[in-house]
């Protein structure tokens, strides 16, 4: 009698699109690294700030909407914000001091052994999501529909010349923000109503915007973080336009965060863009173009104006079929690379081969665990010695 041989076992793996598709992105070692193993699961690598910036926005936002449930006028913005030292004795706060929120986010994240990597770090973490706060709240509050939205759903993995263990994969994610805007409701002076219309033509009366904060900069046109962005916006408008209530998306916002308040890196980024035409914006005030050509690292940047800032935080993104087929297909392929290295560590490669190291930010790999047994860390002497690697 001929036996069968046995057929390899078929799986489904399962993405989440922040913590597996860009994390791989970013790094292919270090995504490899930091999931522990040749099965990917998803377990993002979230830095402080991030969460810090998420949970203190959605406190915020939660304590502006139980008052309106109650039938309450929330406090106007702005809303005090009372950084707290770590003592006993804490002082008072009024009920809508973001201080408050912030202070319990920070408590959550020391309990799970998260701290902000220095002094100066925490403060301007607090600087910013004040401005957050009082600059995003008046406009976004208001036409929040949901937040934390979870949407998942599957797709084929394209064809790959290896034998790979799986043919659909499940990608899912969940969104910071869901808004419906409704053009006759939402007022006219709600600069995120503006932005969408600037960039959005024939617009339906009634639509949804997907909003995603980044306690990040605005990359520049030609880094891949400024791709990558649209491809998770384009994406995350397929998976909601896949849930039964859903509205049509017509455009997703990026809220850069740290163009809040804006940094030596910032600074630096928006001089290296203006010199390299890779800014997607370049119509600023006068005034706010003298600051730009004067500045020099370590200088004070409060006197850029609002709208700047603003125009810097907010990048709109329009939604179309044909941006969410290019999107769609562009982590398709991203997948497809993830399981042919899976297979190759498989079938017996070194994993420093299998998952080679991709990464170019410089940033990233100083601040990457895995660094000192790395090829290839960006900004390392072509001498840079491999220590022994292991797998973890
Ligand atoms: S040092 Fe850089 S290139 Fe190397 S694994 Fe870390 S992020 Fe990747």
């Amino acid at each position: 009698m001929e036996l069968e041989i046995k057929r390899p076992e078929h799986i489904v793996p399962s993405y989440s699109l922040i913590g597996d598709l860009l994390s791989y992105l970013r790094c292919r070692l270090q995504y490899r690294y930091h999931n522990g193993s040749a099965l990917p699961p998803s377990r993002p690598v979230q830095l402080w700030f991030g969460e810090f910036l998420h949970g203190t926005l959605e406190m915020s936002y939660r304590f502006w909407a139980e008052l309106r449930q109650e039938g309450q006028q929330p406090p106007d913005f702005p809303w005090p914000c009372t950084k707290r030292e770590w003592r006993q004795d804490s002082p008072r706060w009024e009920n809508h001091d973001i201080g408050k929120f912030a202070g319990a986010v920070e408590d959550a994240l020391r309990q799970q052994g998260k701290q902000a990597r220095s002094t100066a770090a925490r403060d301007s973490a607090y600087r910013r999501v004040k401005v957050a706060v009082n600059e995003l709240g008046p406009h976004l509050f208001p036409l929040i529909a949901s937040t934390e939205r979870k949407v998942i759903g599957t797709r084929a993995v394209p064809d790959s010349v290896k034998d790979l263990r799986c043919d659909n994969y499940e990608v899912h994610g969940v969104i910071d923000v869901l808004t419906h805007v409704t053009l006759s409701e939402a007022s006219e002076d709600n600069f995120i109503r503006q932005y969408v219309q600037q960039v959005c033509s024939d617009l339906p009366e009634t639509f949804e915007v997907i909003v995603d904060y980044k306690g990040a900069r605005r990359p520049l046109t030609d880094e891949p973080y400024w791709e990558q962005g649209d491809w998770q916006i384009q994406t995350y408008a397929w998976l909601r336009g896949r849930q039964p209530e859903a509205l049509p998306v017509v455009a997703g916002i990026l809220i850069y965060i740290n163009e809040l308040i804006l940094g030596d890196a910032e600074m630096q980024a928006i001089q290296r863009g203006l010199s390299n035409r890779s800014t997607d914006q370049d119509r600023w005030t006068d005034q706010d173009k003298q600051i730009i050509r004067m500045w020099r690292e370590g200088m004070d940047t409060s006197q850029l104006s609002l709208d700047f800032r603003l125009r810097r935080a907010i990048r709109i993104i329009p939604v179309s079929e044909q941006s969410i087929k290019r999107a769609l297909e562009s982590f398709d392929d991203v997948v497809r690379q993830a399981e042919e290295d899976v297979v190759d560590e498989a079938d017996g490669r070194n994993i420093l081969e299998a998952w080679a190291p991709n990464c170019e930010d410089e940033a990233t790999c100083a601040a990457c665990d895995f660094r000192y047994f790395c090829p290839r860390p960006a900004g390392m002497p072509e001498n840079h010695k491999i220590k022994a690697p292991t797998a973890p």
